[in-house]
């Protein structure tokens, strides 16, 4: 089995540090890719340090992978060596229950194959992410990436993307309707710009002042600071729709009421502890709270080609796989406009 070039977890709340992995022998479905750019997402630090709990170590983190198609095996007919392509947080599913075959992998009722922290479907093997130099995934699995999109831009789409475009779509985001996107992060931002491009009236809700500007460059009606300014009372009932991006703990039931009568409020956010959430937050008015999870491969490939569409990638900043750590700390201090992507040659160096 080739040996690859990784940066990875040792064990839970470790730092990252140089590791070697193994990755399989393509078999006749598989693609073989060179990993060009992977995004860091706040997912990556809750998994690294275990906060979610049972995770498998050593980990290799890493669920936004974009790169290039080096080898195909025999049975390929979607990809061909050179395409650029990506990789978001599942490698496979049971392909066989209904949601599967709804195009809802992400539901599988027999346990899907997340890209890291997870097995493959034999259950034993365990899976790495897209902070290494290369991956072997089922052609099923692997994404398009359109021409016209910048590839280390892109990466982020693979789950900040797909977390944030697909509760806009079930809410049914459609032209003037009024959206909240709260939390301005690497998913906040990328709901700002999604809820834009659909035509809807976008309110940032944000505890830094200091991301005003930015909430206006990225498309953005309006912005509330949350954290004074009695904004809560400003724009109570106002909202159509809201998306909850918050990574720690925070009020949901202020948050509700700023919902219109029927109007919804999807989480993606998901940070580690459980919250309060009273009755009649959801009661008065008929209020929805529902939760979001990435998104199935059809819809992740409906949300890469309408990116390239409207000229959509993410604001990153481009680091090497040395710098890390150091990522890490400034995503937890909200100090990233508005996602690192690693730049993989770093890897090769
Ligand atoms: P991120 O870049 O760190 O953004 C999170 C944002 O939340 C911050 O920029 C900040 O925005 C706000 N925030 C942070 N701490 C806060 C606090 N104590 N109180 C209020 N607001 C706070 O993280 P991300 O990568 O976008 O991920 C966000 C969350 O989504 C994480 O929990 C991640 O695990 C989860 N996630 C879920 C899915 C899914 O499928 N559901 C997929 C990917 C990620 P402001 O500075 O604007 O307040
Ligand atoms: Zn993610
Ligand atoms: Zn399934």
């Amino acid at each position: 089995m080739p040996t690859i070039h990784a940066f990875g977890v040792p064990a839970a709340g470790k730092p990252l540090a140089p590791l070697t992995i193994e990755r399989r022998e393509p078999g006749p479905h598989d693609v073989v890719i060179e990993i060009l750019y992977c995004g860091v997402c706040h997912s990556d630090i809750h998994q690294a340090r275990d906060e979610w709990g049972g995770g498998i170590f050593p980990m290799v983190p890493g669920h936004e992978i974009v790169g290039r198609v080096v080898r195909v095996g025999s049975a390929v007919s979607k990809f061909t060596a050179g395409n650029l392509v990506g990789v978001g947080c599942l490698v496979d599913s049971c392909r066989t229950c209904a949601p599967c075959k709804a195009g809802l992998e992400q539901f599988c009722e027999n346990g899907w194959s997340g890209t890291y922290n997870g097995t493959e479907m034999d259950r034993k093997t365990p899976t790495y992410g897209g902070y290494s130099t290369q991956i072997v995934v089922d052609e099923a699995f692997t994404l398009r990436v359109p021409d016209g999109l910048d590839p280390a831009g892109a990466a982020p789409l693979l789950c900040a993307g797909i977390t944030t475009y697909s509760p806009l779509r079930q809410m049914g985001c459609k032209a003037g309707d009024r959206v909240g996107v709260v939390g301005l992060g690497g998913l906040g931002h990328m709901a700002v710009k999604l809820a834009v491009a659909m035509g809807a009236e976008v309110t940032v809700l944000s505890t830094s002042r200091a991301k005003e500007a930015d909430a206006r460059r990225l498309g953005a009606h309006h912005f509330a600071l949350t954290t004074g300014d009695g904004a809560f009372e400003k724009l109570r009932g106002k909202l159509d729709m809201i998306v909850d991006t918050v990574s720690a703990p925070h009020d949901y039931n202020a948050y509700l009421g700023l919902l219109r009568a029927r109007g919804a409020m999807t989480l993606v956010g998901a940070p580690p502890s459980a919250m309060p959430v009273s009755p009649f937050a959801l009661i008065m008015g008929g209020r929805r709270l529902v939760g979001s999870l990435i998104g199935g491969l059809p819809e992740t490939q409906e949300m890469l080609d309408h990116c390239a569409k409207h000229g959509i990638v993410s604001d990153i900043e481009v680091i090497k796989i040395q710098q890390i750590n150091e990522a890490y700390e400034r995503v937890l201090k909200s100090d990233v406009r508005y996602r690192f992507v690693i730049d993989v040659a770093s890897l090769r160096g």
